[in-house]
């Protein structure tokens, strides 16, 4: 009876069927099915949410070449405890994903050694320098999903109009870290009274609208989709919504962090609240939530980035950005979202779902009978405190220890089997 089960008595929340119901969702072999085997296991999930399984877009794993940092089994651990069944590797490994062999060799390792399915985007630049461009064709091949320089940003817009071009023939989504270094300099934090008070680097939320503004354009150009990682400011909200309803594909990803956190809690937390784009001001924050809600921004997304103690321990100016986010993800977006009142619950739903579906063209995201049974279980009330000790991921940086959290993460289930499992009774893969 392996990945045969019914799941029952739980609100069933499938944005992509338009879902929201107490019923029963059946598994056979490993699959969402319209009637259940005879004499399957039944799973009393009466007072739980059950949703398709959530889908991260923008996670770092850290191989090849940097796994003291994370790797394929601790960070897909970290995805499944997380809540999400589907996570996509960005290319900024060492090497980098810019040639149809190293895509090739994290897939087989995924497939070894991964817990939930690990999709992989290529590099838009040879080498991720802005120089010359990856070959688009060859990675499509190999079975990338999106092309991306993420954590950096090509900077020629020549360059860039060429690469989306490449991405449009071959199929291939383009998504981009939006930042001009000329305006970014490096700037540890968001340039303001806090970075000046700090005597800590700044830099600008210009850094980030100047290429999103160019992106639009060269999404009307060339026609073709472009996905905005990591929106952070109010203003860039404002140009994606605009450009939405002047009917360019253009879409967004926010982070919990930029959805969450101000650049205040740099004061308190250093270089484990530095990130890139940096923690913004409280009105860009409230922008961020704003377009999540109404559905500017149609995708949640971590942008999972592990660094290990001592590289974060080098100081604001020096320490690697990022943070890792997998694990709290999904508490803090219930808190502060549904909890806080400015979304509902389906539409944070949609959020880890449908939207990153729709951007990816994905099969994942729905618990339509024949679908992979791909499952994230919510307690949507359950109160805990964040202890990132605690985390299945190799690195603890994050401003999150002691936060208090309403609604966490209950289960998780990939080609329904149990991986991940807080159920009395159930024990998942990784405990
Ligand atoms: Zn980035």
């Amino acid at each position: 009876m392996e990945g045969t089960m019914i799941l029952r008595g739980g609100r069933v929340i499938d944005p992509v069927n338009g879902l929201d119901e107490v019923r029963d969702v059946v598994i056979v072999d490993g699959r969402v099915a319209a009637e259940a085997a005879p004499g399957a296991p039944v799973v009393d999930v009466a007072g739980l949410v059950v949703c398709p399984g959530f889908i991260d877009l923008h996670v770092h794993l850290r191989e090849p070449g940097q796994t003291h940092k994370e790797d394929i089994a601790s960070g897909t651990q970290a995805a499944a405890a997380g809540g999400f069944t589907t996570v996509v590797a960005m290319p900024n490994t060492n090497p980098p994903v810019d040639r149809p062999e190293i895509l090739e060799q994290v897939l087989s390792a995924a497939r070894e050694r991964a817990c939930v399915r690990v999709l992989q985007t290529g590099a838009l630049s040879q080498g991720r320098a802005g120089k010359a461009l990856s070959d688009a064709r060859a990675l499509a091949a190999a079975g990338a999903v999106a092309l991306t320089d993420d954590g950096t940003c090509l900077q020629d817009a020549g360059l860039m109009l060429e690469a989306v071009r490449r991405a449009a023939e071959v199929g291939l989504p383009v998504i981009d870290h939006c930042e001009d270094d000329s305006v970014a300099r490096h700037g540890a934090m968001n340039a303001g009274d806090f970075a000046q008070r700090l005597g800590v680097s700044g830099q600008p939320g210009l850094a980030e609208d100047l290429v999103v503004c160019r992106n639009i354009l060269i999404c009307r150009e060339t026609g073709w989709p472009i996905h905005i990682q990591h929106i952070s400011t109010a203003f860039s909200v404002a140009m994606v919504r605009a450009a939405q309803r002047h009917g360019l594909p253009v879409t967004a990803e926010a982070s919990p962090h930029h959805l969450c956190l101000t650049e205040a809690c740099c004061v308190l937390h250093g270089p484990n609240a530095k990130m890139n784009p940096p923690l913004r001001t409280e009105a860009d924050r409230q922008a961020v939530v704003a377009g999540v809600a109404d559905g500017t921004i149609g995708v949640i997304a971590t942008d999972h980035a592990p660094h290990a103690t001592e590289e974060k321990a080098a100081g604001m100016e020096r320490a690697p950005a990022g943070i890792v986010g997998l694990e709290a993800a999904v508490a803090l977006c219930l808190t502060e979202l549904v909890h806080g009142g400015s979304m509902a619950l389906p539409d944070v739903v949609a959020r880890f779902t449908r939207g990153p579906r729709e951007v990816l063209h994905l099969e994942a995201g729905t618990l339509t009978p024949g679908a992979a049974a791909d499952v994230t279980l919510l307690d949507p009330s359950a109160q805990h405190v964040l202890h990132p000790t605690q985390f299945y991921s190799r690195s603890r940086n994050c401003p999150y220890e002691g936060r208090l959290c309403r609604g966490r993460v209950a289960g998780t289930i990939v080609d329904g089997a149990w991986v991940y499992s807080r159920l009395p009774g159930i024990a998942g893969r990784l405990r």
